[in-house]
């Protein structure tokens, strides 16, 4: 069986910046891989070569036995793969419900939509608690749960997770966390880009750490933490 995600010998630049150097990495479905670096070693330009939002200009992506290097990004969330940034894109005067019902609405019937809520809240607990509150009065670790909830209903075939818990208070990153194990045991592939190595390496297999734009290391994520200093 093929991997869910191969990547192999991948360059990318911006402009005359090249910012990745022949990332060769591949992933299992049902797995998760930690990506980790220093600042600007090039963790977000890889997710989003993952995520086709930056096109390779060497090397080939392969999504599920399929050559991905040339499609567009819409193809690839068409195909599953999840993009999750740090940021909170909710709408601030909505409630939490509302907020949910406009993002998950689409190609759903009224009954199939209230599942969806219903998962969502299963996903978070705390949103349901907070079903009629103002998404813009909710804490900043909450905005990032309803953000995160919007996309995780859906059961992406690959999550790429940026930094999700950048910013974000401890206890929030543990949940944070234990969302991500749960929708992994869901079947949902993950790579997780994090700056909170130790949370990144105890949910991880598999372990990929830049750097200067090339893989540094590769291997099992338990043995990642000497080349990171944890
Ligand atoms: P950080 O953790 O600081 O976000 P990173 O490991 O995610 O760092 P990238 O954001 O991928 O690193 O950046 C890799 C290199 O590419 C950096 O030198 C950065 O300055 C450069 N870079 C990133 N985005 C752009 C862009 N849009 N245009 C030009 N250069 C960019």
């Amino acid at each position: 069986m093929s991997p869910l995600l191969e990547l192999e010998a991948v360059d990318a630049s911006y402009g005359p910046f090249r910012a990745l150097f022949g990332v060769s990495f591949s992933l299992e479905s049902g797995s998760a891989l930690a990506l980790l670096g220093a600042n600007g070693a090039g963790k977000t330009t890889l997710a989003r070569v993952c995520t086709g939002l930056v096109a390779p200009t060497a090397g080939s992506v392969r999504f599920d036995g399929v050559d991905f290097s040339d499609r567009r990004a819409f193809e690839f969330a068409r195909a599953g793969i999840v993009h999750a940034v740090e940021g909170r894109s909710v709408f601030a005067t909505l409630t939490v419900e509302e907020n949910l019902a406009l993002a998950l609405a689409s190609g759903r019937k009224r009954s199939e939509l209230a599942v969806a809520i219903d998962e969502a809240y299963a996903l978070f607990p705390r949103l349901g608690e907070r079903r009629r509150q103002i998404a813009g009065t909710l804490s900043g670790g909450e905005q990032r749960m309803l953000s995160l909830a919007r996309v995780l209903v859906d059961r992406p075939r690959l999550l790429v997770a940026d930094e999700l818990s950048l910013g974000l208070a401890p206890i929030i990153v543990d949940e944070v966390y234990q969302t991500l194990a749960r929708i992994r045991e869901a079947g949902t592939t993950l790579l997780i880009v994090e700056q909170h190595v130790s949370h990144a390496l105890a949910i991880a297999d598999t372990a990929v750490i830049l750097e200067r734009g090339s893989v540094g290391y590769i291997g099992p994520a338990r043995d990642a933490r000497a080349h990171v200093g944890v």
